[in-house]
């Protein structure tokens, strides 16, 4: 073994007595994965996650870039292994990290040691690595404050390992510890930041789309598939159900007071969602609705919304503003998927001029006017289901 993948566990090496359990979902969700970037063996020991490559053929770049999208850790970089003697620690982080010094002008030398039967003590490694480094790049000087690079060794039960400092994880909680959701998607901008920062918390994730052909096209679906791909490499495997609406949105159109509309077709969206959600044994809904962003997303529109449906509703971005939203999207490369522009069943047939302070008694009595459960049977009869993973058969 030259080099490993080490990822630092975030919250859940606090989390007591789940922690194992937590770990192995974890682990399970780093080597399906690795699948596709070779064979690696993957193990924790002390609140770290040990990804070594087991062949040449391994790919270390894919490994790494796929590691730093899994929930769970707080930080992770690569690392060089040496044997645990202090010559072959020196020589390998002069080797190892010889870009990063080179270009450095100062330097300091961390070392852990969690192997206490080694027989230096953590000072005394670090000032030996530390000498042969300064001997080997005479350009460097000292820096215990703000070093440019700061050496890493740990010195762990099997290996040594060097490396310079970790990069940010993903953070969050991994997904499938926080049990399992189903978040409404569009194909804007806010129903993927959504469902990406559920997931960051330990959330499985369901999708469901309500699409309204002809007024819709396949290429607004074929959006929201490409959308909760990039969530994916993140959440991991997302089923994604789509339901059409077309008849219910007709008779809304024609039947309902058309400064209603919206919002009936919202209750009508969370109806849905609701009876999906719970055949498939999830346990809340997700939207991407921010308070005051539209007509009904105000709080009398989320009151009437909400009156409808029993589970708990999570609103990750009800308090963030566009921009904020607009740099997560950014962080997920969701945001030029999201700007194409498709139409989205939600602007079709929109009110010129929507009720923004909607009372429930009017909301209900405009709904009155048509035959909804029916039309939602028969909405929910005919679904489309397919799953999405950015990783399955993933080339290299
Ligand atoms: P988004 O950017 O997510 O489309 P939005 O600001 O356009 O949100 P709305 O169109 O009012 O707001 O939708 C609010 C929320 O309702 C969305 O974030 C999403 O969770 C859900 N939603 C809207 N349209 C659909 C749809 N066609 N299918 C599934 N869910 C939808
Ligand atoms: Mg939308």
């Amino acid at each position: 073994m030259r080099e490993v993948i080490l990822l630092k566990l975030g919250e859940i090496a606090l989390k007591g007595l789940n922690r194992r359990s937590f770990e192995e979902i974890m682990m399970k969700s780093i080597r399906r994965r690795l699948v596709s970037a070779g064979e690696f063996s993957v193990t924790s020991r002390q609140s770290t996650i040990y990804v070594e490559p087991l062949n040449d053929s391994a790919d270390m770049d894919m490994a790494e870039e796929r590691c730093a999208k899994v929930f769970g850790a707080v930080g992770y970089t690569r690392a060089g292994a040496a044997e645990k003697e202090l010559a072959k620690i020196q020589e390998r982080a002069e080797e190892y990290l010889r870009e990063e010094l080179e270009l450095a002008d100062t330097f300091k030398v961390e070392c852990k040691r969690s192997d206490k039967k080694f027989p230096l003590k953590s000072p005394e490694i670090a000032a030996g690595v530390g000498a042969y480094l300064l001997e080997k790049y005479p350009h460097l000087r000292v820096d215990v404050h703000e070093p440019d690079v700061t050496v890493w060794v740990e010195v762990r039960e099997e290996h040594a390992f060097v490396h310079a400092d970790a990069r940010p994880g993903a953070g969050g909680i991994p997904v499938g510890c926080g049990g399992k959701a189903a978040v409404l998607i569009s194909g804007g901008l806010d129903s993927p930041v959504a469902a990406w920062t559920m997931a960051k918390r330990g959330v499985e994730l369901t999708a469901i789309h309500f699409s309204s052909p002809p007024y819709t096209s396949e290429l607004a679906h074929d959006k929201v598939v490409r959308l909760l791909r990039k969530v994916s490499e993140y959440s991991g495997r997302i089923k994604l159900i789509t339901v059409e609406l077309t008849r219910l949105q007709e008779e809304i159109r024609d039947r309902c007071p058309e400064e209603l509309g919206t919002v009936i077709l919202r209750r009508y969206m969370l109806r849905a969602a609701q009876a999906i959600a719970r055949e498939e044994g999830c346990l809340a809904l997700i939207t991407g609705e921010s308070l005051g962003q539209v007509a009904s997303q105000t709080i009398q529109a989320i009151g009437c919304t909400d009156a409808v449906v029993s589970m708990p509703v999570f609103r990750p971005l009800i308090g963030s503003d566009k921009a904020e939203i607009v740099k997560t999207a950014r962080r997920i490369d969701t945001y030029d998927i999201s700007i194409e522009p498709y139409e989205d069943c939600c602007t079709i047939f929109t009110p010129k001029h929507p009720r923004t302070k909607p009372n429930l008694e009017m909301v209900e009595r405009g709904e009155g006017a048509i035959d909804g459960e029916a039309l939602l049977r028969e909405a929910l009869e005919d679904v489309k289901t397919m799953y999405v993973n950015a990783y399955e058969n993933a080339g290299r």
